[in-house]
């Protein structure tokens, strides 16, 4: 789940403020109904669905305000 009012892209050293949802997980550990969920800003959304598409995790981009907490909890 996302925290906070300000989620920050998932992207190691990235402090820009996300604006996408990537959802995956691994086929070898998780289960069909556990999904991990990262979120990444515009530089960096592109980079982290291609390194997870690269091992062949199901991958799917939403963006953040349409699929995120309801607004009330992130102001
Ligand atoms: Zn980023």
């Amino acid at each position: 789940m996302i925290e906070g009012p300000a989620p920050v892209c998932s992207r190691a050293g990235c402090r820009n403020a996300a604006r996408w949802r990537v959802e995956w997980r691994n086929p070898k550990i998780h289960t069909a109904d556990r999904v991990k969920v990262w979120v990444a800003c515009d530089e960096h959304r592109e980079f982290l669905r291609d390194y997870l598409a690269a091992r062949s995790f199901p991958v799917a981009v939403a963006p953040l305000d349409q699929a995120g907490a309801p607004p009330e909890a992130r102001q």
